[in-house]
C-alpha cells in the first residue's frame, strides 16, 4: 500500500486541524497518524492510491476555517508500519520552538445553530464554543494552549462536555475553553454599585430592558467591558458621549444581523464576507440616513459597522432587537477595562448596570477595525481576531524586541521567523496605557520563551514607549536600535509584503521625530534593504505654540501662511486680536514653534482656510471632514505644488485656493483640488525618484481619497503601488517597522541618526 509522508506549516494548532486530519483519514479508511511539530503538523497516511489523492485534496479544500496554511509538501515513504487505525499522537515536549497564540474567533455557524435550537443543551448558553471558535488569545495565560493553561482552569467539565472534550469526532474534540450551561460560566446583572440584580437568562433581560429605555449598559465582553447604548435614541447616545467624556469621535455600532444593518449601511458582497469572517472586524462603510442616530458620528458619512460575534452578544441583540452602540469600556483614550473591580470603579459613573460574568478576561483585546477597498481588507486597527497571529519573515536575525511609538501603539516580537505583532493598545498618554504596554512585553516574552538580543525603539526620546525600551535596554544590557518613525512606516509595509527591491516611500502623517531637529510629517523616502536615504520632503512652516496645534488647526494655518506667503491674513481673522497677539510673537521670535515638514498638518490649515473646520475634538478629525467634502465634490481642478531639489513647496497651491475662496468657490471644491494636488505631489515624488516600487503609508494614506488619487496617477504612469493591508498604516505599524529594520542592523551601518 503506498504510503504518505505530509508536513503541513502554518498557523494550525489550537484550530481543531488534528480532529480534522483524523476525520478526513477515517472518511477515506486511511490507517496512519497525525502529531503537532513546532511550526505546523506532520502526518502519515497510508491507503488506496485514490482515497491518498482525495486526502491530500481535501486537506487543502476543507481544512478548518481558523486554519491558515503556509506550505503543504508531501513525498512517497516506505512502508514500514503494522497499524491498523487512523491515530492523533500527543506532541512531545520538544515541539514548543516556534508556538503561534490563536487569536480569539467569533462564534461559527455550527455553534449559533445550536444555542438557538430549544432541545439543545446549550441552548441559550452564552458561552458557546467549539473546537472552531470562541475565546483565544484573551483566555490564554500560556503556552502550549490546554484548558489549564487558560482562564478556564477553575471550571471542572461536567460528564457530558468531557466526552465531547476527548472524543475525536466531536466537533468540540480539544476545545479548551468547552463549557455549558451545567459546567460553565454564568451571567450576571449588577448595578453601578456592584449589587446583584439578576442571574442567567433573567440578567440578559433585564439588561436588553436597560438598553431599550435608554440608559447605558457595560458588558464584559471577550476582550474587556463595552459600554453599549441604543444607538436609534438621540438621547441614549447624548447621555453615553456626556458621561463617556467623547464629544465627537464617531463610535461603532453592532446590528443584530445582517438584515439590520442592510438597512442602515450600503454593504458590498466582499464586505459581507468580511463582516460574517471568524475574525468579525468593525468595518467602515457608507451609511445610509434616517437609521442610526445622528449623535453616533457626527458630521460623518461613514459609520463603523460589525456584527455580534459571542453567544452573549448575539443573546443581547437578540433581545433588545437594535442596533447598540458598542465601544470600549474607557474613560477617553485610556485602555479598556478588563477586571471586574476595576471596572465597577472606573465605568461606575458611566454605566447604568453592569452585565458581567465569572470568567476572567486576561487581556484586553479591542476590537478591530477595516475597511474593504477594491475588494480586499484594509485594517485601520489590528487587535481581536488578528492578533497575536504571526508575520512570516525571512530573516535571518537575532530575536528582536520593538516597543513602537506612543499613538495607537503595538509592540513586536520578531523571532524564529516570524514577527508577532500585539493588539492594538491604545495610546500612552494615560499610567494606565503604560503599564498595558508594559505588561504586554512579559506577556509575549513568556508566550514565546524568548529572550531579546536587542531592543527598539523611536527616535522621539519622550515617548513612555522609548523610555521602557531604554530602561530595559540598561537593565538588560542590550543594543538598542532607535528608528525613525516615517522609516518604521515603510519598513512596516515592507515586512508585511515581503519586498525584496529598493524602492520609494511615501510616509505622510501627523507627526514623527526627524534626524535634523524638525517635525517630520510630509517624507519621501530612498529606501533599500534596511537602510534608508530621505529623498525629499514637504518644505517645512512652523507650528505656533507647537503640539496645540494638533487639535486647534487654525494654528497650522496661522503658521503655513506666515512662512509660505509672509502674510498671514488670510488666517488671522480664525483668531480674535487678543488670541493673536502671543502666536505672532511666537513666530516673530521663532520660540515655541517647531518646525515641520507634516502632511496631516497640512490637512489641518487647509481644512481652516477653507472654513471646514477650525477647532478639534480629536486628532484627524479636520482632515476628515476635509476628505469628506472632497468626495462629495466631482470638481476635477488641481493646484501646483512644486518639487525643487526635493523639497515640495506648496506656496502656489497655496495662493491659488486663498484665490478661489475669495472669488467664492465652494469648501467642496477647494477640497477636492487639495487632495488632487497631493496627487500630484506623489507622482512628482516618483518621477524624481526613479524606483518602480511606491510604497505609501503613515496615517494620512486612512484617508480613502487621497489613498485612491494617488493609486491611480501612479498606476497610470507605470509605477506599482504598495500599501499595508494587514498592518495598519497608522502608527499601529509602527513597532512592525522597528523590528523589520532593527534585525538587520549592524555596526556598519548608518540608520542616518
Ligand atoms: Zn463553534
Ligand atoms: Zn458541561
Amino acid at each position: 500500500m503506498p504510503r504518505l509522508s505530509i508536513e503541513v506549516q502554518g498557523v494550525v494548532q489550537g484550530v481543531g486541524f488534528r480532529p480534522f486530519v483524523y476525520r478526513i483519514a477515517l472518511a477515506r479508511k486511511l490507517v496512519g497518524w497525525v502529531r503537532n511539530r513546532p511550526d505546523g503538523v506532520e502526518i502519515e497516511v497510508q491507503g488506496g492510491e485514490a482515497a491518498l489523492d482525495d486526502f491530500l485534496r481535501a486537506l487543502r479544500d476543507e481544512k478548518p476555517a481558523p486554519a491558515r496554511i503556509h506550505a503543504i509538501s508531501s513525498r512517497m515513504i516506505e512502508d514500514h508500519s503494522t497499524e491498523s487505525v487512523f491515530t492523533i499522537r500527543a506532541s512531545g515536549d520538544s515541539i514548543a520552538t516556534r508556538p503561534s497564540v490563536p487569536a480569539d474567533l467569533a462564534i461559527c455557524s455550527d455553534c449559533a445553530v445550536e444555542m438557538d435550537t430549544p432541545e439543545e443543551r446549550r441552548y441559550h448558553y452564552p458561552f458557546t464554543n467549539c473546537t472552531y471558535c470562541g475565546p483565544r488569545y484573551s483566555i490564554i495565560a500560556g503556552l502550549p494552549y490546554d484548558r489549564p493553561r487558560t482562564a478556564m482552569h477553575t471550571f471542572p467539565l461536567c460528564e457530558a462536555c468531557e466526552a465531547q472534550y476527548r472524543d475525536p469526532s466531536d466537533r468540540r474534540f480539544h476545545a479548551q475553553p468547552i463549557a455549558c450551561p451545567v459546567c460553565g460560566p454564568k451571567v450576571s446583572l449588577k448595578d453601578a454599585n456592584g449589587v446583584l440584580r439578576a442571574e442567567g437568562e433573567a440578567a440578559l433581560q433585564a439588561a436588553a430592558a436597560e438598553l431599550k429605555s435608554g440608559r447605558v449598559l457595560a458588558m464584559k465582553g471577550l476582550g474587556g467591558y463595552q459600554l453599549l447604548a441604543d444607538a436609534t435614541s438621540d438621547s441614549a447616545v447624548a447621555l453615553l458621549r456626556e458621561r463617556k467624556h467623547r464629544e465627537e469621535k464617531p463610535f461603532a455600532v453592532m446590528f443584530p444581523d445582517l438584515d439590520s444593518l442592510s438597512r442602515a449601511c450600503e454593504v458590498s458582497e466582499a464586505e459581507v464576507v468580511v463582516l460574517q469572517s471568524m475574525e468579525a472586524p468593525i468595518l467602515l462603510l457608507a451609511s445610509r440616513s434616517g437609521v442610526i442616530s445622528e449623535g453616533v458620528a457626527p458630521g460623518n458619512p461613514n459609520l463603523g459597522a460589525f456584527l455580534p460575534y459571542t453567544p452573549l452578544h448575539r443573546l443581547l441583540l437578540g433581545l433588545v432587537g437594535r442596533p447598540l452602540v458598542c465601544t470600549s469600556g474607557n474613560l477617553s483614550d485610556e485602555p479598556m477595562c478588563i477586571d471586574d473591580e476595576e471596572a465597577l470603579e472606573r465605568l461606575g459613573d458611566v454605566a447604568d448596570a453592569f452585565l458581567t460574568h465569572n470568567r476572567p478576561v486576561l487581556r484586553p483585546v479591542d476590537d478591530s477595525v477595516g475597511r474593504v477597498e477594491a475588494g480586499a481588507l484594509r485594517l485601520l486597527r489590528r487587535a481581536r481576531g488578528f492578533a497575536p497571529l504571526p508575520l512570516p519573515v525571512s530573516l535571518e536575525a537575532p530575536v528582536v524586541l520593538a516597543f513602537g511609538g506612543h499613538m495607537k501603539s503595538t509592540i513586536t516580537l520578531l523571532t524564529g521567523g516570524q514577527a508577532v505583532v500585539s493588539q492594538h493598545l491604545g495610546d500612552l498618554d494615560s499610567p494606565q496605557g503604560v503599564s498595558l504596554l508594559s505588561g504586554t512585553v512579559d506577556d509575549l516574552l513568556d508566550f514565546f520563551q524568548a529572550s531579546p538580543a536587542r531592543l527598539a525603539c523611536d527616535l522621539h526620546p519622550d515617548y513612555a514607549s522609548t523610555r521602557l525600551a531604554e530602561h530595559m535596554a540598561k537593565e538588560r544590557g542590550l543594543p538598542l536600535v532607535r528608528v525613525q518613525h516615517h522609516h518604521a512606516h515603510i519598513a512596516a509595509c515592507i515586512a508585511e509584503l515581503d519586498l525584496r527591491k529598493p524602492a520609494l516611500g511615501l510616509a505622510w502623517d501627523g507627526s514623527g521625530y526627524g534626524t535634523d531637529g524638525t517635525v517630520w510629517g510630509g517624507e519621501a523616502l530612498l529606501v533599500d534593504g534596511p537602510r534608508y536615504s530621505r529623498h525629499g520632503h514637504l518644505r517645512t512652516f512652523p507650528l505656533p505654540g507647537g503640539e496645540r496645534a494638533v487639535r486647534e488647526p487654525r494654528r497650522s494655518a496661522l503658521g503655513l501662511c506666515w512662512e509660505m506667503l509672509q502674510d498671514d491674513a488670510a488666517a488671522a481673522d480664525l483668531f480674535s486680536a487678543v488670541e493673536l497677539r502671543p502666536l505672532r510673537r511666537m513666530l516673530e521670535l521663532g520660540i515655541h514653534s517647531p518646525r515641520t515638514s507634516s502632511i496631516g498638518r497640512l490637512f489641518d490649515a487647509v481644512a481652516a482656510l477653507v472654513g471646514i473646520r477650525v477647532g478639534t475634538g480629536f486628532e484627524g478629525q479636520a482632515a476628515m471632514a476635509l476628505e469628506f467634502a472632497a468626495t462629495s465634490s466631482k470638481d476635477d481642478g488641481t493646484y501646483g505644488i512644486t518639487l525643487d531639489d526635493g523639497v515640495a513647496d506648496p506656496t502656489p497651491m497655496l495662493q491659488e485656493l486663498l484665490a478661489d475662496r475669495r472669488h467664492g468657490t465652494d469648501g467642496a471644491s477647494l477640497a477636492r483640488r487639495f487632495h488632487a494636488s497631493l496627487a500630484d505631489l506623489a507622482l512628482a515624488f516618483a518621477d524624481s525618484a526613479g524606483r518602480e516600487d511606491v510604497i505609501l503609508t503613515g496615517g494620512c494614506f486612512q484617508n480613502r481619497l487621497l489613498a485612491s488619487l494617488c493609486t491611480q496617477k501612479l498606476s497610470n504612469r507605470g509605477f506599482r503601488v504598495r500599501r499595508p493591508a494587514l498592518y495598519p498604516p497608522n502608527d499601529g505599524g509602527i513597532s512592525l517597522g522597528q523590528a523589520w529594520v532593527a534585525a538587520q542592523w549592524d555596526q556598519q551601518f548608518d540608520l542616518g541618526v
